[in-house]
């Protein structure tokens, strides 16, 4: 079985003053989940900040971005090693990433691995434009990145976990969502790409024993889920999470969707 997660990306929101204020306000009225894994991505900035209110709570820290080098002469760059004391979780290969800031799969593929390296999870996210659906590429468009973002973590020694988003791209940010079944039919089809590629590699898990990568990786679905509309894909049982972004930044919104997973 694998277990729930949801994950709040709060992008480039939230001062430090706001973001202390966001967990004293998820804390309390998430304290009693305990089926659920429940993430928060702040900016890098406050995670300092929010990292002792947030120790020994039920509620994990994740960065929404990672360089790959340890240290050195890369001006404005954070470090896997910089931002392992406080997080559990890092965001790589997000579409604004890709989009806005040039990231490639080669970038990602590095950035996965240094994330490992440092037992941090990667939370890979991968997805087709508007464009490639209509052209009928979903498949092909997460297969060609599932790939190469994976390239430099097939051998990795420590592999530990990671999980993968599959974030549609004109469903971020949109209001409009993926249809459930459509979710599932490629989460089902990553979760494929991820068998042929690491099948008899022995898995050497966080939460487990030996099991099939394929098999207890988390594949979650985000774009644009909000607390009406997640309730019709926490019915399908391949959808193993989500991440979320707008919502995320209300709490009262992030609670109400974490308990809708956790009731399910
Ligand atoms: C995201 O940023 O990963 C995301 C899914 O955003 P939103 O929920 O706002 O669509």
């Amino acid at each position: 079985m694998r277990r729930k997660i949801v994950i709040g990306n709060w992008k480039m929101n939230t001062t430090v003053k706001e973001a202390i204020f966001l967990v004293e306000q998820l804390k309390p009225n998430l304290k009693d989940i305990e089926d659920v894994d429940i993430v928060v991505c702040p900016p890098y900035i406050s995670l300092a900040s929010l990292y002792p209110l947030l120790t020994g709570s039920n509620i994990k820290l994740g960065a929404q971005n990672v360089y790959w080098e340890e240290e050195g002469a890369y001006t404005g760059e954070i470090s896997p090693k910089m931002i392992s004391d406080f997080c559990e979780y890092v965001i790589l290969g997000h579409s604004e990433r890709r989009e806005h800031f040039g990231e490639t799969d080669e970038i990602i593929a590095k950035k996965v691995k240094a994330a490992l390296d440092h037992k941090i999870i990667p939370i890979i996210c991968v997805g087709e434009t508007r464009k490639q659906r209509n052209k009928g590429l979903v498949e092909a468009t997460v297969e060609k990145q599932l790939e190469k973002d994976l390239s430099l973590a097939t051998s990795h020694q420590s592999l530990t976990t990671f999980i993968v988003a599959y974030e549609p791209v004109w469903a971020i940010g949109t209001g409009e969502i993926c249809k459930p079944k459509d979710t599932v039919e490629v989460i089902s089809y990553i979760r494929g790409i991820i068998s042929d590629k690491f099948t008899h590699v022995p898995a050497n898990r966080v939460h487990g024993a030996e099991k099939d990568i394929a098999d207890s990786t988390r594949i979650l679905y985000g774009g644009s889920v909000d607390s009406d509309n997640v309730g019709n894909f926490v019915e399908e049982k391949e959808i193993d999470g989500f991440l979320v972004g707008g919502a995320s930044l209300k709490p009262e919104e992030f609670v109400r969707i974490v308990k809708k997973v956790s009731e399910k």
